[in-house]
């Protein structure tokens, strides 16, 4: 069940919400692609693969929201033990503060961008709501962007994407169905600016320059061709409400369009972030 949208929440409401009452931003996990499933929340994604010889779960969602995701994950009919790799876009508690619970109990191995792991030691107040807290962990692994992760017949391209945080990540893989055909599915890992306004930015201590790379990522990535888009937020490209488009013979998700018009709206937004900014030097 998703929130009612007739009062739109602010998404610091929304959070809470998602904290206090997580049966509140519940929803039915659904099929994306062929290998890749949904079973996030209503607030934020996270990704089953199936890769033919275990699983790989991108994103965690928040503490007290795991037990959707394991909830999820078996209404699929797959066994979250099953969970070899656990791949997080970045280290806001959204999308790991499930971490250490799904660890312990999958023994998954976890990945993470090197330069969110600062968040974990130096800086908690960036990543934490006020009151919510979360179990500590530690990466088994940084992504290095040049060996592809691989389980069973996936192979996950990543590619350092700074901006939203300074680890930001996004994934790049592709999938077949029974008849063969391939699709390439892409994930932005944090297309957010909320971290990127004059306060965040004065808050966090990160310079300038971390914009100008947040737009010089876009830019390279908004020209792939990218069959499947996979919201790190579902509502970034309207998931949830293409899901009773779901047929037989429709995947709604599929369309290069998304992938293109998200990025190019995202870079017109930084642009104008970048001009209307108070902040100098660098
Ligand atoms: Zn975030």
């Amino acid at each position: 069940m998703a929130i009612s949208q007739k009062n739109p929440m602010t998404p610091i409401e929304y959070l809470r919400q998602g904290c206090e009452c997580p049966w509140e931003v519940a929803v039915e996990p659904f099929k994306v692609a062929p290998q890749v499933y949904y079973v996030g929340n209503s607030w934020v994604g996270a990704y089953l693969i199936d890769s033919g010889e275990g699983l790989i779960l991108i994103d965690a969602t928040m503490h007290n929201q795991v037990y959707l995701v394991l909830e999820s994950i078996r209404k699929l009919g797959f066994d979250p033990q099953d969970i070899k790799l656990l791949l997080l876009s970045h280290a806001h508690y959204d999308h790991c503060g499930g971490v250490r619970p799904i660890i312990e109990y999958t023994g998954a191995k976890l990945y993470m961008g090197k330069e969110d792991a600062y968040f974990l030691t130096e800086r908690p107040d960036l990543i934490y709501t006020e009151g919510y807290a979360f179990g500590s962990f530690q990466p088994d692994y940084y992504y290095d962007d040049v060996t592809a992760i691989s389980l069973g017949n996936i192979s996950i391209h990543t590619m350092h994407t700074p901006g939203h945080t300074p680890g930001t990540t996004s994934f790049f893989f592709a999938v077949q169905d029974k008849s063969g055909n391939t699709y390439r599915c892409g994930l932005h890992g944090g297309i957010g600016l909320n971290t990127l306004t004059d306060e965040l930015m004065q808050e966090s201590g990160w310079p300038l320059s971390m914009r100008e790379e947040f737009l010089n990522s876009l830019e390279k990535l908004s020209g792939m061709e990218i069959d499947i888009t996979l919201g790190s937020h579902p509502a970034q490209v309207n998931m949830l409400e293409k899901v009773e488009k779901i047929s037989e013979t429709c995947n709604p998700f599929l369309d290069r369009a998304v992938w293109t018009t998200l990025l190019q709206q995202r870079i017109l937004a930084i642009k104008e972030l970048i001009m209307a900014s108070n902040l100098s030097g660098c």
